[in-house]
C-alpha cells in the first residue's frame, strides 16, 4: 500500500499564558512512501515525527493538507478503519493478559464484515507470534518477559491484524544496546518476509540509516531530504543534513571561496568551479575523507590518536573548525604513525568535502 501525505500540516493551539505561540508540529509535508517499503522518518527529538505518524494513523487529524493510502484519501477516516498497526516505545501491554491474549485483543474488537471466529484470532495470534519468534511464550504475562520480548509481542499485536501499513513510534528506545542491534535486524526481516508498507521513526540516524529502504529527515517540522539511505549520506542538500548523518559526525570549517579555490584559514584546500561572488562557505569534511600526507594541504595540530582496532581516529585542532576538535578516521597503520605531538598534514577526498552557504545552510555544488 503507497502512502502519499499531501501538503500535510499540523498546527497545535497555543495553550495558556506560559505558552502563547501556537506549534507548528509538522509544516507542509509532501512525501510519497512507495508500496512495500520500510521508510524511516528520522530527525531530532520535537520536530514533528510522532505527529506525522499520527495524522497517517488516524489518532490526529492534520491542520491543513491529505493523507492517502493508495488512491483512497482516508485523511478524515478513523483509526479503526485504516487498516494500521501502530507500535509505540512504551510497548503499551496490557498487563493482566497475557501474550497470546494481547495479540488477540484487536482481533476481538473486528466488528461486522470484519468479526473472526475464535479459532481463526488463535491461528492469527499463533501465525504473528512464530513470525516474531516468541510463539513459545504465548502463555506469559508481559511481567515475565524482557524487554526486547515485550516489543516483539507489541509488534505481533500489530501484525495479527495483517495491516496494510505497520507505524512503529520509537520501537528500540527502550532497550539497551545489543537488543536494539538485534530487534532493529529482526524487524527488518520481518518486514522483508510480510512486504507491508512500514514507517519507521527513530531520532537514531545510525539506526534509521541501517533498517530503512528510504530515509526522510526532518528539521521543526519541515522536510529537509528524502533518498535511499546512502545517497542521502553521500549526497546532502544542505548543512543539517550533512551534520545529522554520519558517526563520527561530518566536520565543518569556516572557509571561504576566492578567486576559483577553496580555502580554509589561509590554505588554499582546492579548486572549486562554483556559481556566484567570492564568499565565505561552510566547508564540511566527512571523517572518512582526510589522507594523511606530508605535503597535505589542510594542516592541524595534533591532539590525539585514538586506536580502535581496523581504523584509528586522529584529533586534531584547527583554528578555523567550527568545533574544539576534528577527527579524521584513517587505517591504523597508518595512524600509528602518527607522533603524540606537532603538526599533521592531510589531503582530502574531494567527494567528502561538502560546501554550503554561510547564511542558509544550503548545499553548493562545485
Ligand atoms: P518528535 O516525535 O519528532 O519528537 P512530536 O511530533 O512529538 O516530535 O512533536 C512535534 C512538536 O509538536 C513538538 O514541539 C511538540 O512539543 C509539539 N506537540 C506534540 N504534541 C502536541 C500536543 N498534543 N499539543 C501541543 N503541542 C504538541
Ligand atoms: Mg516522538
Amino acid at each position: 500500500m503507497k502512502i502519499v501525505l499531501k501538503n500535510l500540516s499540523k498546527i497545535f493551539p497555543a495553550m495558556g499564558k506560559k505558552n502563547k505561540d501556537v506549534v507548528v508540529a509538522v509544516d507542509n509535508l509532501d512525501i510519497e512512501i512507495p508500496d512495500g517499503k520500510l521508510v524511516g522518518l528520522l530527525g531530532p527529538s520535537g520536530c514533528g515525527k510522532s505527529t506525522t505518524l499520527y495524522m497517517i494513523s488516524g489518532l490526529q487529524k492534520p491542520t491543513m493538507g491529505q493523507v492517502f493510502f493508495g488512491d483512497d484519501d482516508v485523511t478524515m477516516l478513523e483509526p479503526e478503519h485504516r487498516g494500521v498497526g501502530l507500535v509505540f516505545q512504551n510497548y503499551a501491554l496490557y498487563p493482566h493478559l497475557t501474550v497470546k491474549q494481547n495479540i488477540m485483543f484487536p482481533l476481538q474488537n473486528l466488528k461486522g464484515a470484519e468479526k473472526l471466529s475464535k479459532e481463526e484470532m488463535l491461528r492469527r495470534a499463533q501465525e504473528a507470534a512464530d513470525l516474531v519468534q516468541i510463539g513459545d511464550l504465548m502463555e506469559r504475562k508481559p511481567s515475565a518477559l524482557s524487554g526486547g520480548q515485550q516489543q516483539r509481542v507489541a509488534i505481533a499485536r500489530a501484525l495479527a491484524k495483517a495491516p496494510r501499513v505497520l507505524l512503529l513510534d520509537e520501537p528500540l528506545s527502550n532497550l539497551d544496546a545489543r537488543l536494539r542491534l538485534q530487534t532493529r535486524e529482526e524487524i527488518k526481516r520481518i518486514q522483508r518476509e510480510t512486504g507491508v508498507t512500514t514507517v519507521f521513526v527513530t531520532h537514531d540516524q545510525e539506526e534509521a540509516m541501517s533498517i530503512s529502504d528510504v530515509i526522510v529527515v526532518m528539521k521543526n517540522g519541515v522536510m529537509q531530504q528524502v533518498g535511499e539511505p546512502q545517497k542521502v549520506y553521500d549526497d546532502p542538500g544542505n548543512l543539517f543534513v550533512a551534520q545529522f548523518l554520519g558517526t563520527p559526525p561530518i566536520n565543518v570549517f569556516n572557509g571561504k571561496i576566492s578567486g576559483g579555490d577553496l580555502y580554509i584559514g589561509d590554505e588554499k584546500i582546492m579548486e572549486v568551479h562554483a556559481e556566484g561572488a567570492d564568499r565565505p562557505v561552510t566547508v564540511g569534511i566527512r571523517p572518512e575523507g582526510f589522507i594523511p600526507s606530508e605535503e597535505g594541504v589542510l594542516s592541524g595540530k595534533l591532539r590525539t590518536v585514538e586506536v580502535m582496532g581496523r581504523d584509528c581516529s586522529v584529533v586534531f585542532t584547527n583554528e578555523s573548525s567550527q568545533k574544539p576538535s576534528v577527527r579524521a578516521i584513517v587505517d591504523s597503520d597508518i595512524g600509528a604513525r602518527f607522533d603524540s605531538t606537532g603538526l599533521v598534514r592531510f589531503n582530502l577526498k574531494r567527494n567528502k568535502v561538502f560546501l554550503f552557504e554561510a547564511e542558509t545552510g544550503e548545499r553548493i555544488r562545485f
